[in-house]
């Protein structure tokens, strides 16, 4: 009887990467890959690998819990996803971080740049239109976990520290700076005022690479030295910072491990979060059949470069498994242990074990679930940690503070390529668009942003009720 050469595992809706059709897809497990086949009746067969460690994938479905909603829902589900954001209904996930861009200008123009920046393009939004997309998702949300001020480059906008003024006045429980930094190492004055508006405020800054000439590929300009100026201004003032690092397959990968390191060293810096690029935007270096990577490789790689986490340190977020890694470690006089050798997250994370030791103890659960989710800064995980470790009479770390946690995040955001509908209803990071709906950050780089938009008219209208 013929056999086929690969294991069916699973069904879900996917798009035709050349029309962004919704079409069917099938998940299939093939030398020891997980590989999504699709059909676009027009634009033919397409095979893409989603992930390189099959066991991971599979295990990941055992993150999910209870879904959060938001409090308002900006849409209806009408067209089907992702036709309808949103936040539409049919959405199983609240807003864990939401980006408000408050600006397309930028004082860089990146060959890699989702939003399409430059100095040129687009506009600044006025004061007024900001408090209003501010506004917008305080209604959506009541008291936001994490509010991320994004452009282009924010710290352009003339009126930037009114913004943050005015978002501080908010009950927004942690607000970040998205930035490329080239202000913050050029500017010690600037650092200083930022620092200002601490506690619950951080830097989300580019750090792509330590070669310049791979800055000058992704970002088209010889950035290292305004990097290392950057951290050493926010480590003067110990401005809480995240190393944000977009990957591209072959071209920056095998710095992961030394940028690890590197943030391990740094005061400031309190975690480092990797994305592999998403295709979309302007991407004018990167070819789609060979440079993407998807989330497993991102974690394997981290596993071989350093030498600080095993496996079981990098986990899937329960509010957003599909597209979301995350792990923990403290730095105590001067080494670095991951969290997880004190406890083991699996065994409280994961829904499908019936002997876990930990069991009984829900409380203790529900503090490692709020631990490893996406809305939470590391600030407010040290609070956590902190009421899990007392849960754990042997372990002995009474002195644990905010500079003592370090955490890795691997962030893969969806694009036509490995779009899943099952799991961008998961979506948990979300931008407040300029007609202030929310919409995942997936699909609004694909469908909502500015020219895209008449592509998803032509899309709706194709649809039948
Ligand atoms: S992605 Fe979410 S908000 Fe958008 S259409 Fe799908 S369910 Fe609705
Ligand atoms: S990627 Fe960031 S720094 Fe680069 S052009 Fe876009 S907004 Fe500016
Ligand atoms: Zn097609």
């Amino acid at each position: 009887m013929p056999v086929r050469n690969y294991t069916y595992y699973d069904y879900t809706l996917s798009l035709c990467p050349k029309c962004l059709k919704r079409i069917d897809a099938k998940i299939v497990f093939e030398d020891d890959k997980v590989y999504m086949l699709k059909r676009c009746p027009e634009h033919g067969n397409s095979k893409v690998l989603i992930a390189d460690d099959i066991a991971y994938y599979k295990n990941s479905r055992n993150y999910n819990k209870p879904s959060e909603t938001p409090y308002k829902f900006n849409t209806k589900t009408d067209y089907g996803c992702p036709y309808d954001c949103g936040l539409c209904p049919d959405h199983e996930q609240h807003s864990c971080l939401t980006v408000i861009e408050i600006t397309d200008r930028c004082n860089l123009t990146c060959p890699t740049c989702y939003a399409g920046s430059s100095p040129f393009y687009g506009r600044h939004r006025t004061l007024d239109e900001v408090k209003k997309m501010l506004d917008s998702i305080v209604r959506n949300e009541k008291e936001p976990d994490v509010v991320q001020l994004s452009g282009g480059e924010p710290t352009e906008h003339p009126d930037f520290f009114e913004i943050l003024s005015y978002a501080k006045s908010l009950p927004i429980r942690h607000l970040m700076l998205n930035t490329n930094g080239i202000k913050i190492a050029k500017d010690k004055d600037f650092v200083n005022e930022l620092k200002k508006y601490t506690p619950d405020f951080e830097i989300y800054l580019q750090f792509d690479s330590f070669e310049d000439d791979i800055l000058k590929e992704l970002r088209g300009a010889h950035l290292s030295e305004i990097r290392k100026q950057a951290i050493a201004n926010l480590n003067e003032v110990n401005l809480s910072t995240t190393l944000v690092v977009t990957l591209q397959k072959g071209l920056n990968d095998h710095e992961i491990g030394k940028i690890i390191d590197y943030a391990l060293l740094q005061k400031c810096v309190r975690g480092v979060t990797f994305q592999p690029t998403q295709i979309a935007g302007r991407l004018q270096n990167f070819n789609p059949e060979t440079d993407r990577m998807t989330l497993t490789e991102v974690r394997r790689k981290i596993l071989e470069q350093t030498a600080i986490f095993n496996p079981d340190d990098l986990l899937p977020v329960p509010c957003n498994p599909d597209a979301l890694v995350m792990g923990y470690a403290l730095k105590l006089a001067g080494e670095v242990f991951p969290l997880t050798r004190y406890i083991n997250p699996n065994d409280l994370l994961d829904n499908s074990k019936n002997t876990i030791i930990y069991e009984q103890d829900e409380q203790l659960k529900g503090k490692m679930i709020d631990l490893f989710s996406t809305g939470n800064s590391v600030e407010v995980a040290e609070e956590n940690l902190k009421s899990i470790l007392c849960c754990l009479p042997h372990i002995d770390a009474p002195h644990l503070g905010y500079d003592n946690l370090f955490r890795i995040i691997i962030m893969q955001f969806i694009d036509a390529y490995n779009f899943d509908v099952r799991a961008i209803k998961k979506s948990c990071v979300h931008i407040v668009d300029k007609d202030y709906k929310i919409i995942p950050f997936e699909t609004m780089n694909l469908f909502y942003r500015d020219d895209k938009k008449a592509r998803l008219k032509v899309l709706r209208n194709e649809i039948k009720f």
